[in-house]
């Protein structure tokens, strides 16, 4: 689809900027809403409302129905074998922080060890690092090069008789670094060690399929896909989550209950304790359906071809520098002005350009050390942005050097 029949139906491209409309280069941190996801939030909730799973009126038989089918939407979007391999939850952070509690926790004693990447999320760093200070194990971490792609020798290394879990992140928000996930997963399995990936920013640039990857466990946010905010899915083979504790307790996950003692119920209802994001779910299922529709070869090639001509313009800009150089790259380009402050380059493009790009070490502190930067500014793209938004940020950095280079 031409990327400005696109447009039209994301009704956020209706308003104006500061009098301008917006190019809008910051879809790594959230990407808009298409009209149908929009309606299908208002349907939900004028139409069908109700709590899932508890009452036989028929207000709940529809939401119930709806969410039963948002996960099998959930499950066909990753090629999972079956919808109870998926788990509805806030976003990947939540997602990382129950396999850590409900899987990993039970699995680690004094010395045994976590391996991450250098080009981890926040997200995927602290709550296992709040895992082992709690149970005496200890992070390792996978180096990269200057170019930002992994060192497979020290992956090598580093994967030991301890390793307990790999967890890394399919794409980097920061460097948009893409890794060869399928091998890492198959080496990571040779040694016996479980691999959960971070596809926040790999599935809204590809199909991701996680029988074919392997991965044992999986997590993305709906909003980074056209979806809402607070809700994501988590993927976990079934084997994983049959033998996994509770990540929080209460209604909606127990098969009986007494003072005594509880009985939970199977996953993947044994994780989501309490009242779902029914709404949320049933959205995001539209937006996964939306994106598969859009998501056409001609599509990505049109996100390469943007991704393309940003380096190139970047490229010819003096005292311009882009932080790494992957062998793969997907969806953005991370850089910094000379002499400038990346905040300030990202408010003057908002007041000057009414473009929105995002600047500040994108919740990936030790890769921005790694690359001596405690900031950078990042464009990131989407099915929907035209070459004119490249040309509007190219031309906003030229103004943002006149007036502060
Ligand atoms: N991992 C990566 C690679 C991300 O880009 C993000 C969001 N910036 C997250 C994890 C965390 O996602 P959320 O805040 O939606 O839980």
């Amino acid at each position: 689809m031409d990327p400005n029949t696109l447009r039209a139906l994301f009704p956020i491209f209706e308003r104006q900027v500061r009098g301008q409309s917006i190019a809008y280069l910051d879809n790594a941190a959230t990407t808009h809403k298409p009209r149908c996801v929009l309606e299908a939030i208002q349907r939900h909730y004028a139409e069908h409302n109700a709590n899932v799973h508890r009452a036989a009126h028929l207000l709940s038989q529809e939401a119930s129905l709806a969410y039963d089918a948002a996960r099998k939407t959930a499950a066909g979007f990753l090629n999972a074998a079956s919808p109870s391999e998926i788990v509805f939850v806030r976003g990947a952070t939540e997602g990382i922080n129950l396999v850590a509690y409900s899987f990993l926790r039970a699995r680690l004693a004094p010395g045994d060890e976590i391996l991450l990447t250098l080009t981890e999320h926040h997200s995927n760093i602290v709550p296992w690092q709040l895992l082992a200070q709690q149970t005496g194990a200890c992070l390792q971490v996978v180096g990269v090069d200057a170019q930002g792609d992994l060192l497979w020798e020290d992956f090598e290394q580093k994967l030991s008789q301890k390793t307990r879990l790999f967890a890394l992140v399919h794409v980097s928000n920061a460097i948009g670094v893409r890794h060869p996930v399928k091998k890492l997963i198959a080496r990571a399995h040779a040694q016996g060690v479980p691999v959960l990936l971070d596809a926040c920013q790999s599935v809204p640039h590809g199909p991701v399929d996680v029988q074919d990857l392997d991965a044992d466990f999986l997590v993305f946010s709906g909003h980074k896909v056209f979806g809402p905010t607070g809700i994501g899915v988590l993927y976990a083979k079934k084997a994983h989550l049959d033998a996994m504790l509770p990540y929080q307790s209460g209604g909606g996950m127990v098969e009986h209950v007494t003072f005594e003692h509880t009985r939970f119920r199977p996953a993947p209802e044994r994780f989501e304790a309490g009242t779902p994001n029914i709404c949320g779910a049933i959205a995001l299922a539209e937006a996964l359906r939306f994106y598969k529709q859009i998501a056409t070869p001609a599509a990505f090639a049109h996100e390469e071809a943007l991704i393309q001509a940003l380096l190139e313009g970047l490229r010819s800009l003096p005292g311009l520098r882009i932080i790494g150089n992957p062998r793969e790259r997907v969806g953005l380009v991370s850089f910094c002005l000379e002499g400038i402050h990346a905040h300030d380059v990202d408010t003057l493009l908002d007041h000057q350009s009414a473009v929105a790009i995002r600047s500040g070490h994108h919740c990936a502190q030790p890769l921005m050390r790694h690359f001596g930067l405690t900031s950078s500014v990042r464009a990131s793209v989407s099915f929907y942005n035209t070459l004119e938004d490249i040309h509007r940020l190219l031309e906003g950095l030229l103004k943002v050097r006149m007036r502060l280079g």
